[in-house]
């Protein structure tokens, strides 16, 4: 069998794969509530406090929008046209066109001219956010996360780029197998290493001071049986007044994480809802179960280049004759760039169905349905948020539940709990 048989029999493969851990891991069985009540969970929100969710989400859509279809007209340009192996070339020149040179610069080069092409839409969202008081950090800070941001994607995509060019020069007929072993390899590294090495460029965290709420988080999660090796805190107000935590990390670098405007914000018992929430992403391996789709996903998504990148008319459009070399990187982007806006709505399905699974599990391990719908109205309020966001924008990008679901869901256990 040639590399190509072999390649489309692993990309069979790993598709089934993806599609049983999906079919085993996500909680698809997990209606939302019924329309009716959160229907009834809108009327009981103040009106001014959705008009205004509304408002400032509606402020912010034409910019996402504008900025997702530029990022993808700019992706199609250079991929899809000679215009970006002409760019690696140009940047490859200085370096007598050495390989590594066009590989590490020029594929740089390439993201770069996609951020700077949309970073209008980033000041400008910036300026919307500082209208409605969310954002704190000013334009300064804003710009020093900008540069720290580049900075940590320039050192991991040279690192990438690097890796996948030398493989593709060491093993010039089965790359694409290297290439997929070591993109799942790096997604894994990634959740590891991450939370540890990366969050800390953006944000200082403070185990959360001795006291009441901290007891009761930590007996809370040993009630759970979710091992937690820390609450932290997140110095989050140095940028923006939204309230949030996050669980992050795996195994020994698992760690629940709250902002410290959430503390400021909420009552214990709604921080305990949230950390409750939290404890369901640990308990149920939500983490884990991402990293194992992320990694399959992305193996499987090298051999589809492999593939899709071999096949002549689309090479001929990028004017190159092999996907294997770094001039064709434009042309890989503009693959990956359409694939994730296919994807989006999937990713985002999946992650709603987790996330309910999590409001569930925090309903249940603290019994506390009146905080947990104070707690999603705050979260809504202070964060700006739609509680009933547009049908087809929740189906094509939220990532949670909506708001009145999620009061929904906090009446309906308490209906079931007999309260
Ligand atoms: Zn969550």
């Amino acid at each position: 069998m040639t590399p190509r048989g072999w390649a489309l029999l692993t990309l069979a493969g790993l598709t089934v794969a993806l599609v049983v851990t999906a079919v085993l891991l996500i909680p698809w069985h997990r209606p939302p509530a019924p329309r009716a009540d959160q229907l009834a969970a809108l009327r009981d929100l103040p009106a001014e406090q959705v008009a205004r969710g509304r408002e400032f989400r509606a402020a912010l859509r034409p910019g996402g929008y504008a900025a997702l279809a530029v990022g993808l007209l700019v992706a199609l340009a250079l991929g899809l046209t000679p215009l970006g192996s002409r760019l690696i070339e140009l940047v490859g020149r200085p370096f007598g066109g050495h390989w590594a040179a066009q590989a590490v610069l020029g594929g740089l080069a390439v993201v770069l001219v996609a951020d700077l092409l949309t970073l209008p839409f980033s000041a400008w969202r910036q300026s919307v956010l500082t209208r409605y008081g969310l954002s704190t950090n000013g334009w300064s800070g804003w710009a020093v996360d900008l540069l720290k941001s580049y900075a940590v994607s320039a050192v991991i995509g040279a690192v990438a780029l690097f890796g996948f060019y030398a493989v593709i020069r060491l093993a010039p007929r089965w790359w694409w197998a290297f290439g997929a072993a070591g993109a799942a390899v790096l997604v894994v590294l990634l959740s590891f290493v991450l939370p540890v090495l990366v969050e800390p460029v953006f944000n200082r965290f403070t185990p959360m001071e001795q006291g009441a709420l901290r007891t009761e988080l930590m007996s809370m999660a040993a009630r759970d049986g979710v091992p937690v090796r820390d609450v932290l805190v997140a110095d989050a107000s140095r940028r923006t007044r939204a309230v949030n935590a996050y669980v992050s990390g795996l195994g020994p670098t698992r760690r629940v994480v709250v902002y410290d405007t959430l503390l400021r914000e909420a009552t214990p018992a709604e921080v305990t809802a949230v950390v409750a929430h939290e404890l369901g992403h640990a308990k149920d391996r939500d983490v884990a179960a991402g990293t194992l789709t992320g990694a399959l996903g992305a193996a499987a998504a090298v051999v589809a280049l492999y593939l899709l990148g071999s096949w002549g008319p689309l090479l001929r459009l990028a004017g190159v004759d092999s996907v294997a070399h770094p001039r064709a990187f434009p042309l890989l982007v503009a693959l990956v760039t359409v694939a994730g806006l296919v994807a989006a709505p999937v990713q985002a399905l999946m992650s709603r169905r987790v996330e309910a699974r999590a409001d569930a599990h925090a309903l249940a391990l603290t019994g506390d349905p009146d905080s947990f719908e104070s707690m999603q109205r705050r979260l809504g309020s202070v964060n700006l948020g739609d509680p009933d966001p547009p049908r087809w924008e929740y189906l094509y990008s939220a990532t949670h539940p909506s708001t009145v679901e999620r009061m929904a869901a906090a009446r309906a256990y308490a209906r079931e709990a007999g309260r």
